[in-house]
């Protein structure tokens, strides 16, 4: 059996102050003809990325509206990590070599753990490209009665606009299998794909975790000392893994234009190590080099205790909250900095453009130069900032809440059901 995740417990109910009374009610009857249902959500990783994020929210609303749903998670290897960690850079527009033994050690794995998947689902939610192949496994297997009843459906986190197309064209096939898709953008679904089974639905954050819920100023300001930060002095974050896509190196560069102008500006990067991320500690050393031990720039990670409630004050103390990303599929670190009341400044790529209505919440940037002198007009003139924080908030209650999400896979589930 593959691991499965213990889940923490959460109520719909409580988020009825967040959304209404009549989106709750919506979800309820949604619900009602599904209760009992056995779905499975399966991923890579337990622990850091917004996946993990996603599904420790997810899974136990699905589990209070009645279905016996539950998150498990695929068993890699470095090896393994190492491998999908070069498919997922591939698939946003890296150019790596797509060996034959790349191939055979994805694949080997993703067959291993189709030998070691529970049955008797009757949904099951493949996430992302690594173990996205064990449905072909499970089809060619003397399991393949088991699964008749099964709707078998891929969620697809990443940015596939610029996908290289060797390791595409080697995913594809295994894809076209699924009874149905999830992406968080349309532009995401590659030329050819056949959208019939396709839902656009992006990601969304829970107001009520620890991450996200209110905290007050005193404890805020506390946090950031413990941590050598001045809470009086201005702050700007990114939390972001150590990743290239997340350009961790840019937004130094751009904090250092920033203190040119705004004299005793501080940056903090917190970003987690995830256990199918090989490459993490290698970017916070190339990080760590570009910070070149400046006093006003803090690298922290989980390694440092930085868990969901650090993460949270940080966030709240930040005059602007950075995702300088280069590519992203969605980026939850956005809409986190949104419902915090924060003006965010992010890339021009994937699910941020989503998030950021340029110049009404935050603002869009294409460059170092660009990102330091949106940051630094957000810092001098904190007026507009808070005009925008109200307006970045609302359009996260609008669009970003758990029970938006929620509510689509009901939906989905329920399409799927009619088509049985
Ligand atoms: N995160 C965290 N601690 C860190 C870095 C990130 O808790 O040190 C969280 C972050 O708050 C967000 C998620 O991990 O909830 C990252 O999701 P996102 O969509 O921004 O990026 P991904 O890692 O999935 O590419």
């Amino acid at each position: 059996m593959l691991e499965r995740v213990p889940l923490l417990h959460k109520e719909l109910a409580n988020y009825e102050d967040v959304v209404g009374a009549e989106v709750i009610d919506r979800i309820r009857a949604l619900a009602a003809p599904l209760r009992g249902k056995r779905v499975l959500h399966l991923n890579a990783t337990a622990y850091g990325g917004g996946v993990a994020e996603l599904l420790a929210t997810h899974v136990p609303l699905l589990v209070d509206l009645g279905l016996d749903a539950e998150w498990h998670v695929m068993e890699g290897s470095d090896e393994f990590f190492a491998v999908t960690k070069g498919m997922h850079n591939a698939l946003q527009g890296a150019g790596i070599p797509w060996t034959h033994d790349m191939q055979r050690i994805y694949l080997e794995r993703v067959l291993a753990n189709a030998t070691d998947l529970a049955d008797g689902w009757d949904y099951v939610v493949i996430h992302d490209p690594q173990p996205a192949g064990i449905l072909s496994f499970l089809e060619a297997s003397p399991m393949a009665r088991q699964l008749e009843r099964a709707k078998w459906i891929w969620r697809c986190h990443i940015d596939l606009t610029a996908a290289n197309p060797d390791v595409w064209g080697f995913l594809a096939p295994f894809i076209s299998h699924y009874d149905a898709s999830i992406w968080t953008m349309d532009d995401f679904i590659p030329d050819g794909f056949d959208r019939s089974g396709a839902l656009i639905a992006p990601p969304t954050i829970d107001p009520l975790s620890v991450k996200n819920l209110e905290l007050q100023t005193p404890f805020v300001d506390e946090i950031c000392r413990q941590y050598g930060l001045d809470p009086h002095r201005p702050i700007v974050c990114q939390v972001s893994r150590y990743d290239p896509w997340k350009d961790p190196v840019g937004v130094i560069q751009a904090f250092r234009l920033v203190r040119d102008e705004v004299p005793g500006a501080q940056l903090l990067l917190a970003g987690s190590m995830a256990t199918d991320d090989p490459e993490g500690f290698h970017y916070w050393q190339l990080t760590e080099e570009a910070a070149g031990g400046d006093p006003d720039i803090f690298l922290l990670s989980n390694i440092q205790q930085v868990g969901a409630v650090q993460i949270n004050a940080f966030q709240r103390a930040a005059g602007v909250v950075i995702q300088k990303s280069l590519r992203e599929g969605f980026g939850l670190t956005v809409s986190e900095g949104l419902w915090k009341g924060r003006p965010v400044v992010g890339g021009r790529a994937g699910g941020i453009t989503l998030q950021i209505d340029d110049g009404v919440n935050g603002y869009l940037v294409d460059s170092v130069e660009e990102c330091a002198a949106r940051t630094i007009e957000l810092l001098q003139n904190p007026g507009p900032a808070g005009g925008m924080g109200d307006s970045g908030r609302e359009k996260v209650r609008q669009e970003f809440v758990s029970t938006r999400e929620l509510e689509d896979y009901l939906r989905l589930f329920s399409d799927l059901d009619a088509s049985r």
